[in-house]
């Protein structure tokens, strides 16, 4: 059997980080698999659903590159489908046309509360308040119609919904991939509708139909929708169909441990992206939320395709940590090649001005050497900002103290040599830098400080002479050039 799985979202909003993992272990699954990966828009509630949000959830799911293997499938354009099964339901006795309307259900829920209410009165005997109490129970019981066993149609055009013939009695079990064995009483389910009386299917019925018509073997989503997993099967065993396999994943939660929502900060994966965070970053970290492979922490996705598995996942819900997800963003910032990181990182950079092709040039030496500095993107754009044109640089005090008379006349020094320099590398800069200070009976740091406050404003800077380098001869020199020629005005 060759594995399907789904993600099925419905267009009501934005992509949460939740939809994303649902939708990369499903993804992961499949991959493993050799299967097959689909999307299905659940837009039936049309009152909700809308476009722009069908978009949003698209852009999400490009942008961690979780491809559908086929074009989503819409959910409401298979309207007729889903109508065309429940009827057919019918013919085999499995579903019937129940002819309570509306009005009817609610008196009967009305009563049913009435009821409960009055068996806490006072003063009413034990007996006459268990007898109360067993009425309002099956009042207010799941629905189980009385047309449930073909009772004729009280009128030849009643208006009538169409109901599941719910499972009669005994235990219905789950043996749920995450969850283990979940085992309810069939009485806790009703005689669902699935076509409304004016002719429109349900949810519950559209999600099977779909399920199975696309040929998903494996239903991985959310725990919110286990109980409907309860609701789902009978629908499968009606038709005579097979039931996929269900994996129902624990809902993440916020550091706090209470349930993810708004106050936990960005529920939107696209804002993630914003934030500076990279896609492949984002998908490590949404795998290790909720699913565990030994103690490795990070994996790339050749590795989570060979290894992702059900039994993986963990039942207790995960907490997000955005501190994990930093660490593991700086580790897929390394491991991105120069040119990628320059194209992510440019709309950061030029977020205040326009890149120069001098000031590419300089960042682009640099990349290697300064990639570990940025947890994320826009923080990483800020250690390249001493490379753009930004003469004459600004100074911390520390730097302009350095730049002391000794100091200026140091780097007056210095200039020179490197001035004769032909090759500018790393390796000849800090050559030249070395028998400077040894000739002059100088310290590195008697040299170091002045040269890293002309050239950076004194900013914490990894070695200073592959500075001199990423700057280049001309740059640096005019930098150095730039406090020593103020010092001689
Ligand atoms: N459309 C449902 C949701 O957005 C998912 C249904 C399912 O996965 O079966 O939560």
């Amino acid at each position: 059997m060759s594995v399907i799985t789904r993600f099925a979202p419905s267009p009501t909003g934005m992509l949460h980080i939740g939809g994303a993992r649902t939708a990369l272990f499903n993804y992961l699954f499949a991959k493993r698999h050799n299967g097959k990966f689909l999307l299905r828009i659940e837009d039936t509630d049309r009152a909700r659903s809308s476009d722009e949000a069908t978009a949003a959830i698209l852009e999400g799911m490009d942008w961690l590159g979780l491809t559908p293997d086929a074009p989503a499938v819409m959910q409401f354009d298979q309207a007729a489908r889903h109508t065309e099964v429940a009827l057919d339901m019918i013919a085999r006795g499995t579903a019937f046309r129940c002819y309570a309307t509306p009005e009817e259900l609610q008196a009967r829920r009305d009563l049913g509360e009435e009821k409960r209410q009055a068996a806490k009165a006072d003063g009413i005997s034990d007996d006459a308040k268990a007898a109360l109490l067993a009425e309002a129970n099956a009042l207010l019981a799941p629905y189980r119609s009385p047309w449930r066993d073909g009772a004729p149609a009280p009128s030849r055009d009643a208006p009538y919904t169409v109901r599941l013939r719910a499972p009669d009695g005994g235990d219905r079990m789950l043996e749920d991939g995450v969850q283990g064995r979940v085992t309810i009483q069939a009485s806790e389910l009703d005689d669902m509708i699935l076509l409304r009386a004016d002719g429109t299917p349900t949810y519950m019925l559209a999600v099977v139909v779909d399920d199975h018509d696309m040929g998903v073997t494996h239903v991985i989503r959310g725990d919110d929708h286990l109980r409907n997993a309860f609701r789902q099967i009978p629908i499968y065993e009606a038709m005579g169909w097979d039931i996929p396999k269900f994996a129902h994943v624990s809902l993440i939660h916020g550091p706090d441990g209470a349930k993810l929502s708004k106050r936990h900060g960005a529920l939107s994966t696209l804002a993630y992206r914003e934030m500076g965070y990279l896609p492949e970053a984002m998908k490590a970290y949404l795998l290790r939320l909720g699913w565990s492979h030994g103690d490795q922490e990070i994996f790339t996705e050749a590795e989570a395709t060979a290894l992702f598995d059900i039994e993986g996942i963990n039942k207790a819900p995960a907490r997000l940590d955005l501190e994990k997800l930093g660490q593991i963003n700086s580790h897929f910032i390394r491991a991105t090649d120069d040119a990628r990181l320059f194209d992510l990182l440019l709309p950061y950079l030029e977020s205040n001005a326009p890149v120069s092709d001098a000031e590419t040039v300089r960042i682009r030496a640099a990349m290697a050497g300064l990639k570990d500095r940025g947890t994320t993107l826009p923080e990483l754009a800020e250690a390249f900002a001493f490379l753009r044109d930004i003469r004459p640089i600004q100074m911390n005090k520390k730097a302009r103290k350095s730049l002391s008379e000794e100091g200026l006349d140091r780097l007056a020094g210095l200039r020179d040599e490197l001035q004769q320099l032909r090759q500018w590398t790393a390796e000849t800069i800090s050559h030249v830098i070395s028998s400077y200070c040894a000739d002059h009976d100088l310290s590195m740091g008697q040299v170091g400080q002045p040269l890293r406050a002309a050239l950076t404003g004194g900013l914490p800077a990894p070695d200073i002479a592959p500075v001199l380098e990423w700057l280049g001869q001309d740059e640096a020199l005019g930098r150095i050039e730039d406090q020593t020629a103020k010092a001689r005005d």
